[in-house]
């Protein structure tokens, strides 16, 4: 099989052309304090370290600032940034005017678009209308709430603090505070849940008229309290079927309510994709910024020290906080942007994959999807390559076919 050549650079994302998103960045902001921790958290965040704060916050300035002048174009001007993403830990810890400096910063190190989605997580416990208020003038356009139940039970089980009426408030709040845009993340498949709470939890969900939902399923990660309980077991993890069943009858109850299914884990209305997330799907360039970010730009991957006072120390002295960092092969990239673009509804786009990397994409992959295309896993229309439904539940199995061989 062929692809058929994009005459001009591909624009079947965003509407704008394909060398304009990989001549531009996403910006990724981390925020590493939570009051508490979650009972399931793996992710790099702090309980008890609120006082480092405003130090983080300086340092962060500075991060990226130095990172804004080593993404320079090559005429020497600012690098385009189409999505600000502040992410977590608990973001929603910082202040207004905490946020409002970080915001200046990457406008003045960056050249934001004037209609840049600009994120940021929430806990919803701790979410008062003043707050949204100011961060919708700082021009915060979307938030995402941190919601994860509707089942006050299921909460206490996972260390959440907040209750099932806070998401209520918080959502009302930033409703009124003017956010067209909001994110709810539910997560399922945890211990003791029952396919009845999971339903009463979807439909409390929806009730609420989010924008976007990102449903995960919950993975017990190694050095969690979770993980200790179920290897002593106190705990027993959510059986494997009744996961799969779960997230079909998600799928089939925000399909029928107008959600399309856009990424794996996650549904939107019409036009509330999330671009930041989008920028990962596409492998398009990102920088992130915080302690133990990641970014991908220029041909690497690489990040950042973890710690928030190493961080904060090496930045002090004005030194790049990168820990580790991996240059990509031209097979690496074009494997991982197969597999990223597999996990959305649309799939790759064989002829961008083309524009992009300079090869037909038959033609990297040989005859490794052989099998799972004749096991009924892909669908092909001319231009998109993505999963089929069975594909899409058995879609490691494609990602495996797509990783380059180790020499
Ligand atoms: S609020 Fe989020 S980041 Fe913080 S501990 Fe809980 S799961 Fe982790």
């Amino acid at each position: 099989m062929t692809t058929s050549i994009c005459r001009a650079s591909c624009n079947v994302f965003f509407g704008e052309p394909l060398s304009a998103l990989l001549e531009s960045v996403s910006l990724y902001l981390h925020v590493p304090f939570c009051r508490t921790r979650c009972y399931y958290c793996d992710f790099n965040t702090y309980a008890g370290l609120l006082p480092l704060r405003e130090p983080y916050v300086r340092a962060l300035l500075t991060e990226i600032e130095l990172a804004g002048a080593l993404a320079r174009t090559a005429s020497g001007r600012p690098r385009r940034a189409r999505t600000i993403y502040f992410g977590g830990g608990t973001p929603s810890l910082l202040s207004v005017e905490q946020i409002h400096r970080l915001l200046d910063a990457c406008h003045t190190a960056f050249a934001v678009d004037s209609e840049a989605e600009i994120s940021l997580e929430a806990n919803p416990g701790s979410l008062t209308g003043p707050y949204l208020q100011a961060l919708r003038r700082l021009g915060v356009n979307r938030l995402s709430l941190g919601a994860q139940s509707f089942d006050p039970r299921l909460l206490k089980l996972l260390g959440r603090t907040h209750s099932p009426d806070d998401v209520t408030r918080a959502v009302r709040e930033a409703r009124a505070a003017g956010f067209s845009s909001l994110n709810l993340d539910l997560m399922f498949g945890l211990p003791e849940q029952t396919m009845a709470q999971w339903r009463e939890t979807l439909l409390r969900a929806l009730e609420l008229e989010p924008d976007h939902l990102s449903l995960y399923s919950l993975i017990v990660e190694e050095g969690t309290p979770f993980f200790t309980w179920v290897q002593e077991g106190r705990l027993v993890p959510a059986d494997e079927d009744l996961c799969a069943e779960m997230y079909e009858y998600a799928d089939a109850l925000l399909q029928e309510a107008g959600y399309a299914n856009y990424e794996i884990s996650n549904w939107a209305r019409p036009g509330h994709e999330c671009r930041h997330n989008l920028t990962y799907w596409l492998n398009l360039p990102y920088l992130g910024l915080g302690a133990g970010a990641y970014s991908c730009f220029g041909g690497r991957r690489f990040s950042n020290v973890r710690e928030p006072r190493q961080y904060i120390r090496l930045l002090a002295s004005r030194q790049r906080p990168e820990a580790e960092s991996e240059t990509l092969s031209p097979e690496t990239q074009m494997a991982e942007t197969a597999i990223l673009a597999l996990r959305t509804a649309r799939g790759l786009h064989l002829p961008s994959f083309r524009e992009r990397f300079g090869l037909d994409f038959w033609q990297f992959v040989g005859q490794r999807l052989q099998r799972v295309s004749e096991a009924g896993l892909l669908e092909y229309d001319g231009s998109w390559l993505r999963l089929s439904k069975r594909g899409r539940l058995l879609g490691n199995e494609v990602f495996l076919c797509l990783l380059p061989d180790e020499d």
